[in-house]
């Protein structure tokens, strides 16, 4: 019998909080809750407006980095809903041609379709990559649980037939991963490799390991063989330094990709010393979700935010990035 680790105990606990519909509406529908929850969501999320991604990404862009934005949000359950969101990401794509903004624009099918009908959100995708591609802006789908991966794929394998800037994030904890990147030949775009966000059952992932490590690496190395352009989406010292030792860092269109408020100081170590850094800044309202995943990932973060809660201004991540 395997025991867990406390971390990993407190992960899956916070990840089960992550998931509770429940504790989402009372933080929404209790003002006091939601705006002190909001000064510690801060510290990874840029504000709840286009305006608020925007201005950061200037300034780390203005920095030396570069930039992708996710307008944050998932589980859509509703057609409007989900047309407004895609109209929102219409908008943003609209505002970093006018505001010559290079940046990547990342979403999640669920939050323009998904949970409802795929048609919806293939529909969806096709038109932001057709507004996207006349501006040679990329677009960047993530990965959600497992239980909607062979939708995401299947979605982004149809609309990446048609449309080249396109990029999909895999997720290395899966099982299942190593095959998905196989069956990826007839997409050589952009991909994105992660570990993994989400709680998954036991016979589906493997749990934060070496042996994940290990597995990470495999994928990366995968990856750039079969000519994909590759984003090395990860905090991990232990894989950034081995992909810095192995030289894939070097390939073409490989990067290191950070989420924004998560160790700036490695994102500014790596961008010092001559790496492509890319920043990962997200808006919106729907930024519960992602503040207990952040938290999950690194339990001391859940002593900063009760910190973020009670300091005096809100935190602004950007002035960390040298
Ligand atoms: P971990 O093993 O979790 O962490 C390694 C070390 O990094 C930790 O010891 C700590 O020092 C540092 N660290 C990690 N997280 C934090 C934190 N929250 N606060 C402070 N320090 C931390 N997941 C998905 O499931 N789907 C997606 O589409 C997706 N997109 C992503 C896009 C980008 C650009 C990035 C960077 C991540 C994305 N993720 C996504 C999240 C990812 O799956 C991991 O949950 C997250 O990156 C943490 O894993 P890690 O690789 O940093 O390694």
């Amino acid at each position: 019998m395997t025991t867990k680790s406390v971390e990993q105990t407190f992960a899956d606990a916070m990840k089960s909080i992550a998931r509770r519909a429940d504790l989402k509406t009372y933080v929404e529908e209790t003002p006091a809750i939601y705006r002190l929850l909001q000064r510690a969501a801060a510290k990874y999320v840029t504000g709840e407006e286009r305006q608020d991604g925007l201005e950061a990404g200037h300034r780390l862009a203005d920095k030396g980095y570069a930039v992708s934005l996710e307008y944050i949000g998932e589980n859509t359950a509703d057609v409007r809903a989900c047309e407004a969101a895609a109209q929102e990401l219409s908008m943003l794509i609209q505002t970093l041609a006018e505001r010559e903004l290079p940046a990547r624009v990342s979403f999640d099918l669920s939050h323009i379709g998904l949970s409802l009908d795929g048609e919806l959100a293939y529909k969806q995708l096709t038109e932001l990559a057709a507004q996207a591609q006349r501006h040679g802006i990329e677009l960047f789908i993530s990965m959600e649980e497992s239980a909607k991966t062979d939708a995401i794929l299947s979605i982004y394998e149809r609309a990446a037939a048609v449309y080249e800037n396109i990029g999909i994030t895999l997720q290395a904890q899966l099982n299942r991963t190593a095959q998905d990147l196989n069956g990826l030949q007839n997409s050589p775009g952009r991909v994105r490799i992660v570990k993994g966000a989400y709680q998954e059952p036991g016979h589906l992932a493997i749990p934060r390991s070496a042996a994940l490590n290990e597995r990470y690496l495999t994928q990366v190395e995968n990856a750039i063989r079969k000519g994909h352009r590759v984003s090395i989406a990860t905090h991990d010292e232990t894989i950034v330094a081995e992909v810095i030792k192995r030289g894939w860092i070097h390939e073409p269109g490989v990067e290191f990709e950070l989420l924004y408020g998560i160790r700036p100081d490695l994102s500014s170590r790596l961008k010092k010393a001559g790496y492509p850094v890319r920043v990962y800044l997200t808006y919106g309202h729907e930024w519960y979700l992602y503040l207990c995943h952040r938290i999950a990932e690194y339990p001391p973060n859940l002593f900063q935010a009760l910190i973020d809660m009670t300091g005096a201004g809100k935190a602004d991540p950007v002035l960390e990035y040298e």
